[in-house]
């Protein structure tokens, strides 16, 4: 068992009983100050941050050897670079220096110790390249049942990963807020598109994961060996605008109904942290083609939910759903991607996909949960939504449960403004 997972241990740090960060999670984010405004690495311990700089600067880090400008970074992308093995020891080590035993650390947490809600958490990723797949069955299905009644699923998709290149620059830490975008449709019964804000403003419950290990260009990645290149998961809410999307996408698929933002969890949870909740992912009929055949459980048991909060503060979840549902996993997302020759960077995202599951309250996105806003969801405060309005705030919630530890991924949220 990795060390820093062991489900005994408690910190000296207060962590509430339904924090997403108990000792046993140690996540990585980048964080800020308004006394010190320069970036620096951090990791969570129930409702409060971990100045990983500050750690390293008092000597607690020491004997790991890691340079102090490799915490003191605006991005998590040189700790990656360092590899998982020395990440596991940092992470063993973090674990050793909060556990409840360690009092050498509790008198000196005054120093590295912040409340989570008095710091500014920060894009702690620097996005090279940004891929969405098209992972979840049940997504697939249910969009293909809408738009082509008599042939739901292509007869690629049960053979590869679909995917698309996405837009890396566009893509926002929790709490960035997101206007409603412009865009060229065309209205039904029309001969002529026209130009306006989107009437049919989405969000797509998703997971991404971070690359830590590159490989150079040319050189696929077997499957067996793809686990060691994915660093850890994020929350990601691939915002999207249905009728701009209805209209442009034929032949090349999604463009500007995708790019205009996308939002990320602050947290990084390591593939390590993730490892109790292991699971078989969906049997997959027919077999894949052998460069995308796993041995083991590859996916992860981990509870997912979205939020909806109207600009009146009336709120309702109105999707629940789970990442073992995908059919895809991420090592084949991952072998997948490079089998051609495709080069993979540090800090590059690979999102999933919707993750709708089996129920009509699992479904990832209104497109589906409204089914095409035919079935409007009601707020409690008597308002309807068939899609997202102006002033509503799109939150997403993940966390994985067992043993009585419970490690969560914190929020992706977002609050949609008016269009300028
Ligand atoms: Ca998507």
């Amino acid at each position: 068992m990795i060390k820093a997972n062991d489900p005994t241990r408690t910190s000296w740090a207060e962590v509430p009983k339904d924090s997403d960060f108990p000792i046993q999670n140690l996540p990585f984010g980048v964080f800020r100050t308004a006394s010190n405004p320069s970036p620096r690495a951090c990791t969570a311990i129930g409702s409060n941050v971990v100045d990983l700089a500050v750690m390293n600067y008092l000597d607690l880090l020491d004997d790991l050897e890691i340079d102090n400008e490799v915490f003191s970074n605006r991005y998590l992308n040189d700790l990656m670079a360092l590899g998982k093995p020395k990440l596991r020891q940092l992470r063993d080590r973090l674990a050793d220096l909060l556990d409840a035993r360690n009092e050498e650390a509790r008198d000196l947490a005054w120093h590295f110790l912040h409340p989570m809600d008095k710091v500014e958490l920060l894009l702690p990723v620097r996005i090279g390249d940004y891929t969405d797949f098209y992972s979840s069955l049940e997504h697939a299905l249910n969009v293909g049942t809408m738009f082509r009644p008599d042939n739901p699923l292509l007869p690629n998709w049960k053979h590869l990963p679909v995917g698309y290149h996405g837009r890396a620059s566009s893509i926002v830490v929790s709490g960035t807020p997101v206007q409603r975008p412009m865009g060229q449709t065309m209205p039904e019964g029309a001969t002529l598109p026209v130009f306006g804000p989107t009437k049919l403003l989405d969000f797509e419950l998703e997971m991404a994961f971070v690359v830590g290990k590159p490989n150079p260009m040319g050189q696929p990645v077997d499957i067996t060996d793809a686990e060691d290149h994915i660093f850890g998961l994020m929350l990601f809410n691939d915002w999207s605008a249905r009728d701009i999307q209805s209209w442009e996408y034929v032949p090349l698929g999604p463009f500007l109904a995708k790019n205009f933002a996308s939002t990320v969890s602050p947290w990084v949870v390591t593939l390590d942290a993730l490892e109790p909740f292991r699971t078989a992912g969906p049997v997959q009929d027919p077999q894949p083609l052998q460069y995308l055949q796993f041995q083991g459980e590859k996916s992860y048991d981990l509870r997912l939910e979205v939020e909806i909060q109207t600009q009146g503060g009336a709120r309702a979840v109105v999707c629940r759903s789970n990442f073992k549902n995908l059919y895809w996993n991420m090592c084949q997302q991952f072998a997948h991607h490079t089998s051609g020759g495709c080069n993979m960077n540090i800090g590059d995202l690979c999102a999933s996909g919707t993750i709708s599951g089996p129920t009509p309250d699992s479904y990832g996105s209104m497109l589906e949960l409204t089914w095409r806003g035919t079935k409007p969801i009601r707020m409690p405060d008597g308002t309807e939504r068939k899609f997202i309005q102006d002033g509503d705030t799109v939150t997403m919630r993940g966390w994985g449960e067992k043993n009585g530890v419970r490690i969560g991924f914190g929020e992706a949220a977002g609050k949609v403004l008016p269009p300028l």
